[in-house]
């Protein structure tokens, strides 16, 4: 299918494609596919205001009720999938089965949130004074703000925009630049939903920004936001944190990771190799959860590595459209150059380097890379960032506390786990002297979370969680109720206060 096809076949019309200035590429060729129109930070207050709006409708619809509105989200999402999830390969240059993943995401979290809708729980709580009743609710918040990053373009959309829409906010919106073709689509597909919804969807409830860092900084500078919900880079989330912080607005924030695979001496080698090669090489390693650190006792190094090196030489690198592929573009030539410098920085820092590399005879204009697999003689400064991009450092361990002081000495906190069969390595792994990690997995890989838990990191990763478990409590606001139905006014703590 050509790029227009696709476009043409997500809803996408010529006229919201062209005569704007924002210049759209598709990783896979890099051709130019659109020129959007890019939202004035000075129209940032009318949007807002016209959010403040919404929201004043909204909190009053029912949680039940609200709910229905993702659900119908959800039908609209089941029946665009193959076509959204064209748009995301287009978009991103994920391969198709990973764009149609994503979308199946989407729709997973809208189930969630339609279940959550009727358990917006709160608590009781025993009082210490007779006749006395104390109570925990949950209430809507107000406008959230969504920041989301290019390589999940659409899920971290829906993960947040579901729990919003059930806890009674309304959202806006500011994609990646790099990616906002798909929540161009995204916007009409919710808008389809709110059509059959009714009257009571208010205008404004979802409200798109297009656009780069500046018309993101009007959300977060802005009052009338009180959450904000940033996914990106370290560096973006150092920027944000701060300014909503600043303004007593709540970040939720999802930054880089670093994420390690701890493979013990016990461990199903075969299964490892499946579970290290889709989290190190999926999405072109820029997923946040992308395996970055291999951290194998010194005993099976050798032989995990030799595996590897075999396995990673058969992957099949090209066009993500194409059935069998399994490594497509990364997002553009800056990506390939950034993962070229780490690459040259970690053999001056000593490291042996197997694959890596342009791919150029895959398809002409795309940034196509080899995966690289980098053994380190330990953990050194570039093992310790974040490239966006296929580089897996090795390193070796001897004792499981060395290897999970190994795994927790870098800044970022997001994703772990260990390859073991031995239950005591493993639940030291998960135990409190483990892995510091949100996510941490046994006999899993560290990439491709399931919609149910909360998903998010600890330290340079922001704290920050979505999705699943109590996350909904990041988009609601807490009020603790106490309620006297008896006839004398006793204080707490037995204070005596005689008037
Ligand atoms: P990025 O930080 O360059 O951009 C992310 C978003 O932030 C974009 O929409 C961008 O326009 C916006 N932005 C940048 N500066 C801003 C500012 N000062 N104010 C407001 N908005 C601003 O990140 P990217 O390259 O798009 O994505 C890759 C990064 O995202 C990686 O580090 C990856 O690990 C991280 N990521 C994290 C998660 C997670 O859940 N933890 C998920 C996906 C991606």
């Amino acid at each position: 299918m050509t790029h227009s096809e696709t476009l043409a076949k997500a809803g996408l019309t010529e006229a919201e494609l062209s005569g704007g200035t924002l210049a759209v590429h598709s990783p896979i060729d890099g051709a130019e596919v659109a020129r959007l129109k890019q939202t004035d930070p000075f129209d940032m207050p009318a949007i807002i205001a016209t959010s403040q709006e919404a929201f004043q409708i909204w909190r009053r619809v029912p949680a039940p009720r609200r709910g229905e509105l993702v659900r119908l989200l959800g039908e609209e999402l089941r029946a665009a999938k193959d076509e959204l999830g064209a748009l995301v390969t287009l978009e991103t240059g994920k391969i198709t089965a990973e764009g149609l993943g994503e979308v199946q995401e989407m729709i997973d979290i809208c189930d969630f949130a339609v279940g959550l809708s009727r358990q917006l729980y709160g608590l009781t709580i025993a009082s210490e004074r007779p006749g006395h009743r104390m109570t925990e609710t949950w209430h809507p918040i107000g406008p959230v703000g969504v920041i989301s990053a290019f390589n999940f373009p659409v899920a971290v959309w829906s993960w947040n925009t579901a729990l919003a829409l059930v806890c009674g906010d309304p959202v806006i919106w500011k994609p990646s630049e790099k990616t906002p073709l798909t929540a161009l689509a995204c916007k009409k597909i919710f808008e389809k939903a709110a059509a059959r919804f009714g009257d009571d969807a208010p205008e404004g409830l979802l409200q798109l920004v297009i656009g780069g860092a500046e018309v993101g900084e009007a959300l977060v500078a802005s009052k009338g936001v009180p959450v904000i919900s940033a996914t990106g880079s370290t560096r973006m989330g150092g920027v944000v944190g701060p300014k909503v912080a600043a303004r007593w607005g709540r970040p939720i924030l999802e930054l880089g990771g670093n994420n390690a695979m701890i493979v013990a001496p016990s461990a199903d080698l075969d299964m490892a190799v499946r579970a290290i090669v889709f989290s190190a090489v999926g999405t072109a390693g820029q997923r946040c959860t992308t395996l970055r650190r291999l951290i194998v006792h010194k005993s099976i190094k050798a032989e995990l590595v030799e595996k590897l090196i075999k396995t990673y030489a058969t992957l099949p690198i090209g066009d993500p459209r194409s059935k069998g592929t399994l490594i497509g573009p990364l997002i553009d030539q800056g990506a390939l150059d950034a993962m070229q410098t780490s690459l040259e920085v970690a053999k001056a820092e000593g490291g042996t380097v197997h694959g890596g590399g342009p791919v150029t005879e895959a398809v002409p204009g795309g940034a196509y890379v080899a995966p690289a697999l980098v053994e380190m003689p330990g953990q050194t400064d570039i093992v310790k960032k974040e490239t966006f991009a296929p580089i897996l450092y090795v390193l070796e361990y001897v004792g499981l506390d060395d290897a999970i002081e190994i795994q927790n000495e870098v800044p970022q906190g997001l994703a772990s786990c260990i390859f073991t069969l031995n239950v005591r390595e493993a639940e030291t792994f998960l135990s409190s002297v483990g892995s510091d990690c949100g996510i941490a997995n046994v006999n899993i890989g560290p990439s491709g979370a399931e919609i149910g838990g909360a998903f998010g990191g600890e330290k340079e990763t922001g704290g920050g969680r979505e999705s699943g478990s109590d996350a909904w409590k990041g988009y609601m606001r807490r009020q603790t109720s106490t309620v006297n139905y008896s006839a004398e006014l006793p204080l707490a703590q037995g204070i005596k206060f005689d008037v």
